[in-house]
């Protein structure tokens, strides 16, 4: 399995790595947003860069799992032209080795606060340390984490990656592409899952793995070029150590 992974990436020009919802670790669904994100952050994602606590909840090993995943797809990819688009809003993936100006994550992070009043973004650490959440100074309502599914989704915080990767996006038609899609499911299909699927269909010579526990199908226009993995994502990487 991993041999032929590394003979995918090692024989292509360009390696876009799309990582979807099913390895997210932070639940936003649900009233308090600001208050979950709080609680991630105090008992897991601060925790990220030092030792493993003795006693981890299962938040915090999933968290640990989550920055393992991230480090061992640099590891896969390293020295080659890649990117990285990953729909994950919590945040861990700027904690990897990965090169954060090859990362683009368009439905947000949770270490910004944004008010849908206007364009300005607060990095969010100082207030959940304190678990105290900021006013807008300008209309006066508590600010909310900086993710696609709050009101008035400021996309500021990530619109320059995104036009980056759009371009190198559109360099890889004339290149050798391959596509390994971890985890995609159908929760915002517009922004990665289609996009993906019609730059494959359209390149000559692009490939793509996708590996999905639950949504590894893929439309009979691009069947010789998908190999179709059904596993959970997060365990397909894991077990690459083990070849
Ligand atoms: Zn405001």
């Amino acid at each position: 399995m991993l041999q032929e992974l590394m003979k995918n990436i090692s024989e292509a020009d360009m390696v876009l790595i799309a990582v979807g919802k099913e390895t997210e670790t932070l639940d936003l669904s649900g009233q308090d947003m600001f208050e979950k994100s709080a609680e991630f952050y105090r008992e897991s994602f601060a925790e990220l860069l030092q030792d493993i606590p003795e006693q981890t909840t299962s938040q915090q090993t999933k968290a640990f799992s989550k920055l393992d995943f991230y480090n061992r797809i640099e590891k896969l990819v390293k020295g080659k032209d890649y990117f990285v688009a990953d729909l994950s809003v919590d945040g861990i993936i700027y904690k990897s080795e990965l090169n954060r100006l090859r990362i683009v994550t368009p439905c947000g992070n949770f270490m910004k606060l944004q008010c849908a009043c206007s364009d300005k973004l607060e990095d969010a650490a100082p207030y959940y340390e304190k678990d105290v959440c900021p006013v807008c100074d300008i209309c006066h309502q508590k600010m909310v984490p900086n993710v696609y599914k709050t009101d008035g989704y400021n996309e500021e915080g990530y619109l320059k990656q995104w036009n980056l990767y759009n371009i190198w996006l559109q360099r890889s038609l004339s290149k050798k592409l391959f596509v390994l899609e971890l985890g995609m499911d159908f929760s915002v299909p517009t922004v990665l899952r289609w996009p993906l699927e019609r730059v494959v269909f359209i390149s000559n010579t692009a490939k793509m793995y996708r590996v999905s526990e639950k949504y590894s199908q893929f439309p009979p226009e691009i069947a010789n070029k998908v190999t179709s993995i059904p596993m959970n994502s997060m365990d397909y990487i894991g077990e690459l150590e083990n070849g």
